[in-house]
């Protein structure tokens, strides 16, 4: 959906509550107190009444807009901002082009609807052949901003940033992020490396460390017990034969892992060029969002439909 289409669509905040509340009618809503799943609509206040008890739900309720004072415009623009765009949206960007005048909502928002983006992607697994490597991505401390926007230079933060710290493995300055491509069987396609198969879906996933207790819950989580494992030849990828159907170990040096482990590699600086360009620097505590938004997008880059997609997982998101 392009901003055109959407302006069509949705041009007050009547349009968007009637356009959500057909999302809600189709999954259904279901009372908090009776798990009753009749209900009228009241239709001046907009809520929801169990035909059996007489609880009233919220339209936002349940939903990923649950909580939230923010109107259905305003989320609906984000939602379109984050899925129409290739790269994505900053918090900061959305707040200039709403011109809401508090930064912190706004920020809160974007990050729900990555939050949920990941939690649709978890329901399932990858399968087929998985090549799995881990990445280091530059994140600071979170950038401190006051209610509008504004960046608060917190002076102690700001130097041990700025300081020079060792790079790669082990420094304080890089998250750890394991990242998984799911590759199937596909003859004649223009890769260059690995002509035979084609990337499918991809999964980042933060991790604490590089040791073996780190690592694998989080691949048996995401990866199918039956699917066939690529890894280079490290050492916390030994055991990674209990938890998937085969295991490959590659043992290769650095400059020659990006033809044998393609698609991570292509994953890995797309989504590094992508985080540094939009967002500038990336807060430890909320990589994993950025990740999952970065993920949601790549799965689905031969839909169309996005945006309503991304509707019903926002509509079908329960906060738990
Ligand atoms: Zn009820």
């Amino acid at each position: 959906m392009n901003f055109k289409e959407f302006f069509n669509q949705f041009p007050t905040e009547e349009s968007c509550k009637s356009h959500f509340k057909m999302y809600r009618d189709k999954t259904g809503v279901t009372c908090k107190k009776c798990q009753c799943k009749e209900h009228y609509w009241l239709s001046t206040i907009s809520y929801y009444k169990c035909k059996q008890c007489g609880f009233r739900t919220s339209l936002k309720s349940g939903t990923v807009m649950e909580n939230s004072k923010l109107s259905f415009v305003y989320w609906y623009m984000a939602m379109m901002f984050i899925t129409s765009t290739k790269k994505s949206f900053s918090a900061l960007e959305m707040q200039r082009q709403i011109g809401h005048k508090f930064y912190k909502p706004i920020w809160l928002m974007m990050h729900k609807i990555r939050l949920t983006m990941g939690k649709r992607d978890a329901s399932y697994k990858l399968n087929d052949q998985v090549e799995i490597d881990e990445a280091f991505f530059v994140t600071t401390a979170p950038i401190e901003r006051d209610q509008y926007g504004k960046r608060i230079l917190k002076h102690h933060v700001q130097t041990i940033y700025k300081q020079r710290m060792k790079r790669g493995k082990g420094s304080p300055r890089n998250t750890t992020v394991l990242v998984m491509a799911e590759s199937i069987l596909n003859k004649g396609n223009k890769d260059k490396y690995r002509a035979d198969r084609a990337v499918k879906f991809i999964k980042m996933v933060q991790i604490d460390g590089l040791k073996t207790k780190d690592i694998l819950p989080e691949i048996a989580k995401t990866v199918d017990s039956k699917a066939h494992a690529i890894t280079d030849g490290a050492l916390h990828y030994n055991n990674l034969k209990s938890i998937v159907g085969s295991h490959e170990q590659l043992k290769m040096t650095m400059n020659y892992a990006h033809k044998v482990l393609p698609w991570v590699h292509k994953t890995i600086s797309n989504a590094k060029r992508n985080f540094l360009g939009i967002h500038h620097s990336i807060g430890r505590s909320y990589t994993q969002n950025y990740l999952n938004e970065f993920c949601f997008k790549f799965n689905r880059r031969n839909n169309s439909d996005l945006f309503d997609r991304m509707m019903n997982v926002a509509v079908n998101y329960k906060w738990n």
